[in-house]
């Protein structure tokens, strides 16, 4: 990838896991901040990132690393954003923006709105990218190539603070779209948050089945179950956050869900094969969308091979 001139003079890391590690790599390939400073709530995480050189300088807290810094990014989970942008408000640079990276916007708007002092431009942001790892071991610079990045002003956004921040994220390999807080939470309840309760369900059920002992669970686990295996692992701090501040989205979309399933179960108990085929053909039409879109790839087994797996998405 090309480096391009800096966008940022210095970028501040609140977190240092998946998200911000994969920012700060993403962002020097391109040479987008001169400098780039992290920080993470707890040593150990701290010790690591300083351990790897995930970013230039990594500083005990919160307010060292907002000092000075052009562009603070929240990443952290969406639970404790509010907790973070009330430690750094008195220590922001006037004219600096403040973004997040959450996966769930309209509980991070008012959590964070808040506390943004006047002359600090709040812009808030979820990558639509990630695995199924956290920490700050699990970045990569590649995450974001060709994934959306969907920024959601609040009212009054800075138009030139946004083109800056868009231009972030495409320098980092994202196509960027614009979208409304409250439509971005129920795109993402269909997209990622229901299907990831649904896979936790699954796999928890699998558990729960004494009659299948747990060597055949995993001996014999094929495609389907084993994809929902790689999306149960997740973290389960940021999931619980998901689903706690993207409730109402969630509940819509868990009741469709469910009635869907009603239907399917009863096709199935009444043997009307045509309902299931049409169901199949529908949904198989979806998946040929995503692949046009570039969104996966065509290849038999998500494209699956030792060293794809790893990084096969399941973002948030
Ligand atoms: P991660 O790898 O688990 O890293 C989270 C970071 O936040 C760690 O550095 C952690 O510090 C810090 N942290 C955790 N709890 C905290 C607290 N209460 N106060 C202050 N710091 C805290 O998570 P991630 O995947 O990068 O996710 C970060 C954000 O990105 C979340 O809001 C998530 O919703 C969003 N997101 C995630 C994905 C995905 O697929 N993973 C995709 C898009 C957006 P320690 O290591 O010291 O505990």
């Amino acid at each position: 990838m090309q480096v391009e001139a800096p966008i940022y003079g210095r970028v501040a890391l609140i977190g240092l896991g998946l998200i911000a590690g994969s920012m700060s790599l993403a962002m020097r390939r391109a040479g987008l901040a001169s400098e780039i400073v992290g920080t993470a709530r707890s040593a150990d995480t701290r010790a690591v990132a300083a351990e790897i050189g995930l970013v230039d300088r990594v500083v005990d807290t919160a307010a060292e690393a907002v000092a000075d810094a052009d562009l603070v990014v929240l990443a952290v989970p969406v639970g404790a954003m509010g907790a973070v942008a009330a430690e750094i408000a008195p220590h922001l640079k006037p004219g600096a923006t403040v973004t997040d990276v959450g996966s769930v916007k309209r509980a991070v708007i008012e959590a964070v709105g808040p506390h943004i002092p006047e002359g600090v431009h709040f812009i808030p942001a979820h990558p639509l990218a990630g695995t199924e790892h956290s920490g700050p071991r699990s970045g990569f610079a590649s995450l974001f190539d060709n994934r959306w990045c969907l920024i959601v002003p609040v009212d009054g956004t800075d138009l030139a603070a946004t083109e800056a921040l868009r231009a972030l994220w495409e320098g980092m390999g994202a196509h960027v779209d614009v979208m409304d807080a409250d439509h971005h939470d129920l795109v993402l309840a269909v997209t990622s948050h229901t299907p990831h309760l649904i896979a936790y369900t699954m796999v928890g059920v699998a558990d729960d089945l004494r009659r299948v002992t747990d060597s055949e669970v995993i001996k014999y686990s094929a495609a389907g179950f084993r994809d929902f295996t790689r999306i149960a692992a997740s973290d389960p701090t940021m999931w619980r956050d998901v689903f706690l501040t993207n409730k109402d989205a969630t509940l819509e979309i868990l009741g469709r869900f469910t009635e869907e399933l009603f239907a399917l179960q009863r096709a199935i108990r009444t043997g009307d094969g045509d309902l299931l085929h049409d169901y199949f053909t529908r949904t198989r039409a979806i998946r040929r969308g995503i692949i046009e879109a570039g969104q996966d790839t065509a290849a038999p087994d998500f494209g699956r091979s030792v060293k794809t797996e790893a990084k096969a998405g399941s973002g948030a």
